[in-house]
């Protein structure tokens, strides 16, 4: 056992810390330092995010950091918290619940550093603060796939495990997460405030999101000069082009409560998401999801239920419930309009317009009546394309291969060709092999670098995240994680434990 004793002299780790969360007072979170964590172990690291933080990449070899970020020895500057917030649950109200295993550090180069898994805290309610090497694994690697596929999300440094045991349906260990974000602020932090009526913490709230994060909602006179309502509308957008982002790139997160939900438009709280492998848009990833709320293709509208939420916590900071209505009514041509341009983009156009709109509506029909693999359909796709402006006689028959019943997508690849020869050569297959990914993080990846480390075989995590951190490039070495998912694939089961 190494755990270090209470009296540990902190870390210094060369940074400038600031904590301008903990600054806005106890109405806000609880100070608390994390639990220490036996005998820890780094499971996966990654050198692109330390260097983001302003670490050098010696820190990621010190047992000095290791121990600090496992919560076994304090990290000098930093002010250790758990914030409180509430939030609605599977569409229902669920009261409050706050950080119940994540301990805010504090900022560091723009970044909010939190500990998943550091213990228990004021609201862990009935969990015991911690988290699983299994899960651990999993939302390591998908903050940094979704980084390097350009969604928007939280940023991962590091997990670190241990031989405690940590009980689950069956026995498990336990890890920490290193994780980081502008801010963790969620719609629920908003949500707490206004139901319990502490009206000057909702506008302190507000105050501080908007001055940090949203100035030009204070400046701008957008919607009677309402910074609130700006707010409001601000996030919506953000949120739009967020869920686009995933519906494009085929994501379904699995728990879009209110509490997962950032404020920054984020991709948080990475829990049962899964990458579609054939494509199902009624597909549910959260066996725990017996309605199937979060099935992928309701995402969309679950964002906008979410932002109503936001919207109504929001309220008591504006003279009229018009100015909310009007700044959430802005969702419906924000998602639309960034899900089309993504859409485009994949197809190789870089506008969107009525022609492509109608072919992206007809392509997914297609895919789903025969649930082709997505990601493989738009990399072949891609291929494709560029095969035949090398030569355009010579027909790549790879993508047509991926479809049983020719008579569906042959006619679907002659009016995708009459559209493409609009395009200068080139152009369309460069931006098609740049935006869509030879490599995501399907479920049967994730479960494989997990069996491995379960092992104490580290090399699959490191191998997915250097893959994973550039999905858009090939990489002759690792051919096999853009395979097809094996059979196996489909009775992985993922619920909301983690
Ligand atoms: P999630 O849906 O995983 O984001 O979790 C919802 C709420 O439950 C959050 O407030 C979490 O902090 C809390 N929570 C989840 N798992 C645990 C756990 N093992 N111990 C304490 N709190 C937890
Ligand atoms: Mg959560």
């Amino acid at each position: 056992m190494t755990i270090a004793p209470p009296d540990t002299p902190s870390l210094n780790l060369g940074l400038l810390w600031t904590n301008p969360f903990a600054d806005l007072g106890e109405d806000f979170y609880v100070p608390l330092q994390p639990t220490p964590l036996p005998a820890p172990y780094w499971v996966g690291r990654s050198a692109q995010v330390a260097s983001d933080m302003g670490l050098t990449p010696e820190w990621l070899e010190s047992p000095d950091l290791l121990h600090a970020l496992s919560g076994n020895r304090p990290i000098e500057g930093s002010q250790a918290l758990a914030s409180v917030y509430s939030g609605h649950q599977f569409g229902v109200w669920a009261g409050q619940l706050g950080d119940g295993r994540a301990i805010l550090l504090g900022e560091t180069s723009g970044h909010e550093v939190q500990l998943k898994g550091a213990g228990l805290t004021p609201f862990s309610r009935m969990g015991d603060g911690r988290a699983v090497l299994r899960s651990s694994i999993r939302e390591f690697l998908c903050s940094e796939a979704m980084h390097g596929l350009r969604i928007p999300t939280s940023r991962a440094l590091c997990v670190t495990g241990s031989d405690a045991p940590v009980r689950r349906e069956t026995m498990e260990t336990a890890a920490v997460v290193t994780r980081l974000a502008p801010s963790f602020i969620r719609f629920g932090h908003f949500e707490h405030f206004c139901h319990h009526d502490q009206h000057a913490q909702l506008k302190q709230l507000a105050d501080y999101v908007i001055d940090r994060y949203y100035p030009a909602c204070r400046a701008s006179d957008l919607l009677n000069g309402n910074p609130y309502a700006n707010l409001l509308q601000a996030v919506t957008g953000r949120t739009a082009k967020m869920v686009a982002q995933w519906q494009a790139i085929g994501f379904c997160h699995g728990v879009m409560n209110t509490d997962n939900m950032s404020i920054l438009g984020l991709t948080i709280d990475y829990g049962p998401f899964q990458f579609l492998d054939g494509f199902d848009p009624g597909h549910v990833c959260n066996h725990s999801d017996h309605q199937g709320r979060y099935a992928f293709n309701k995402q969309p509208n679950v964002a906008y239920w979410n932002l109503h939420a936001l919207g109504h916590a929001l309220l008591p900071l504006m003279d009229e419930q018009a100015l909310a209505i009007a700044a959430l009514e802005t969702y419906k041509t924000a998602y639309s309009a960034a899900f089309d341009r993504c859409m485009s983009i994949k197809l190789g156009f870089s506008e969107a317009n009525d022609d492509v709109h109608a072919l992206t509506g007809e392509i997914l029909r297609l895919l789903t009546v025969e649930r082709v693999d997505y990601t493989i359909f738009w990399r072949r796709l891609s291929h494709w394309v560029k095969s035949r402006e090398n030569s355009p006689l010579e027909a790549d028959t790879a993508v047509r291969d991926l479809f049983m019943d020719r008579a569906g997508i042959d006619p679907w690849l002659l009016q995708y060709s009459e559209l493409l020869a609009q395009v200068p050569r080139g152009l369309a297959s460069d931006l098609m092999l740049s935006n869509n990914p030879k490599y995501v993080l399907r479920n049967h990846l994730g479960e494989m670098a997990i069996q491995a480390a379960k092992a104490k075989d580290f090399s699959v995590v490191a191998q997915l995240l250097q893959v994973l951190e550039h999905p858009f490039d090939e990489h002759p070495r690792f051919e096999s994680f853009a395979a097809f998912p094996p059979d196996w694939a489909d009775s992985i089961s993922i619920s909301c434990s983690s």
